[in-house]
Parts: C-alpha cells; structure tokens; sequence
C-alpha cells in the first residue's frame, strides 16, 4: 500500500516535471511536439542532424543496429515517417541503393538532402568500374564536410534557428577535428609493415586513405555484389604472403566470409584471428558509446591498433 502511495506520488511528480519542462521549453518553441521531424535514413546521418539540430529537432533514423544500407528497403511504416518529415538527410553516393526511387519522390516535395552532396569530387574515391565510394564518414574530415551541409540545410529550413545550429556546429566540428588527430595518431602506432585491414566488404576505402593504412575486403564496395571463390581464394594468398595477423567481421554483415577467410589461411598453414568486430556501415545500439559515430570510430581504432599491432 505505501509502496503504491509512493509510486502514485513519483508519477505525479514526475507529471509536474513533465508540465513544467513543457512551458519551459514551450517559450523557446522547442517543446516536443514543436520540434521539427527530421528523418535520417543511417544512424552515422542520424547523429550528425542531432548533434546539430539540438533540441530544435526530433530525429529518427530508419536504419538501426546491424542494417545494411547497401540492402536497405524502405517500409511502409518507413515511408509514413519519410512522408511526415519536413527534412530528410540520407548520405548520397548510392550507399542507399535501394531507396533511390523513394528519395526522388520525397525531393519534389520537402528538402531531400545528400550530406556527400558537397565533397569535391577529387576527394572522392572512385572504383575501377568508376563506382564512387560512399563510405566518407570513415575519414573523419570529409564528415566535417557533411556536417556543414547538415548545418547550412536546417538553417535554411528554420532560420530562427539559426544561431543554435551554427554554435553547435561549432561545437560538433571542433570534437571532429579532436576525434581525427587522436585517431591518426592512434593508428600511426602500428608498424608501417603491419598496417593492413582486413575485412568483409571495401567500407575502409576512406579510412586507408586518411590514416595510412592498406585495406581490402572481400566483397567490393556494395555488399549488393557477392564474393567468388576466386576473390576468396585471392583474399587468403594476401594473407599468406604477407603473414597477415587478423582480419575483422562488420556488425551489418554476416561474419560468415571472414570466417571462411580464417579456415582458408589455416589450411595453408596459417593462423589468423579475428581481430573483433567493426561498426562499418552501421552504429553501435543506441545508449552505448559506439551508438554515436564518435564512438564508433573511436571504438574501431582502438580495436585495429590492438589487433594489429
Ligand atoms: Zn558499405
């Protein structure tokens, strides 16, 4: 009986907090139902529209743990919220390659908006089949990159936001820059003969570039293409040859091909171990640290240099 009396006064407390937040916020037009929809189709997306966009904004991102954008189709319930959006950022460069239709239909009607949409196209890394990588946020200065587009688009949406947006900006690209030395820094402690990165498909394209580190994977830059024996066959001579120590699993891809990599190497004599999990295309849970992209980067640093070095 006490223990429900004190659960009743809890929830009126709590009611109270509520209200009082409400009409606080209220005045400064960033109450929850005053916030702006904003849907982001990656949770990497996701995060930069909520670092930016504060309190101004309610982001939802369609992709969560462990989904593959490469194979991602947008649901029904996906496209309602699509339609309920007044902004959508989804990354561009044909990461989401099965949402192309979808995001054309939305662009006649609200701003639709490529985060890549602005990165010189020197700086883009393009296939032998003159595919454009879409994997920019693994090197961390070309997600500032995007982080201004994010900036320059809700300040154009809602002007009298405008300062908020900017400051946190400000905010979010000074710890980028910070998150970019240190992971530079991190990585340049593995021995220049040991640096290769090992994984299931080429999501590390940027992040080789940007940190000096070799990298190959199994399936090409889509996961849409699947692996041949004969890439298989290829990927175990790489890690024969050059005593290759481990070889990483994505969370957003089956661990089964680094797995065949692994038995491949040991029937030639070779031991390799799987040197963790990464967060390729996809963030951590949401409430864990690699549930942000700062997090997950930091989060596949650290394991690289501990497995490699
Ligand atoms: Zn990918």
């Amino acid at each position: 009986m006490l223990r429900r009396l004190r659960l009743g006064l809890a929830l009126l407390a709590l009611g109270i907090a509520v209200v009082t937040a409400g009409c606080a916020t209220g005045q400064a037009g960033t109450a929850a139902g005053d916030r702006i929809p904003v849907v982001a189709t990656t949770g990497m997306v996701a995060d930069l529209a909520r670092n930016i966009g504060g309190d101004r904004v309610a982001v939802t991102a369609l992709m969560g743990p462990g989904v593959d954008p490469h194979l991602f189709k947008a649901s029904e319930g996906d496209i309602a919220r699509l339609q309920q959006a007044r902004i959508i950022f989804y990354n561009g460069l044909h990461l989401e390659g099965r949402m192309g239709d979808i995001l054309v239909k939305m662009a006649r009607e609200k701003p639709t908006v490529a985060v890549a949409e602005r990165i010189p196209e020197e700086r883009l890394l393009i296939t032998e089949d003159g595919v454009e990588d879409p994997h920019i946020w693994f090197d961390v200065s070309l997600w500032m990159e995007a982080a201004a587009v994010v900036r320059d688009s809700l300040v154009q949406l809602d002007p009298e936001g405008a300062s908020t947006y900017r400051q946190n900006a400000e905010a979010y690209l000074a710890e980028l820059k910070g998150l970019d030395e240190w992971a530079r820094a991190e990585l340049a402690t593995i021995p220049v003969g040991r640096r290769v990165l090992v994984t299931a498909h080429d999501a590390f394209g940027y992040f080789g570039r940007a940190y000096d580190i070799e990298v190959a994977g199994l399936q090409g830059i889509s996961t849409a293409t699947e692996y041949g024996l004969a890439d298989l066959q290829q990927m175990i001579d790489l890690l024969v040859e050059r005593e290759i120590k481990a070889v990483f699993i994505e969370s957003s891809v089956p661990r089964s091909s680094i797995e065949a990599l692994v038995e491949g190497a040991a029937a030639r004599g070779h031991q390799v171990s799987i040197g963790g999990e990464l967060f390729s295309d996809a963030m951590g849970p949401e409430g864990t640290p690699e549930g942000t992209y700062v997090g997950m980067i930091r989060h596949n640093v650290r394991a690289i240099v501990e497995a490699l070095r």
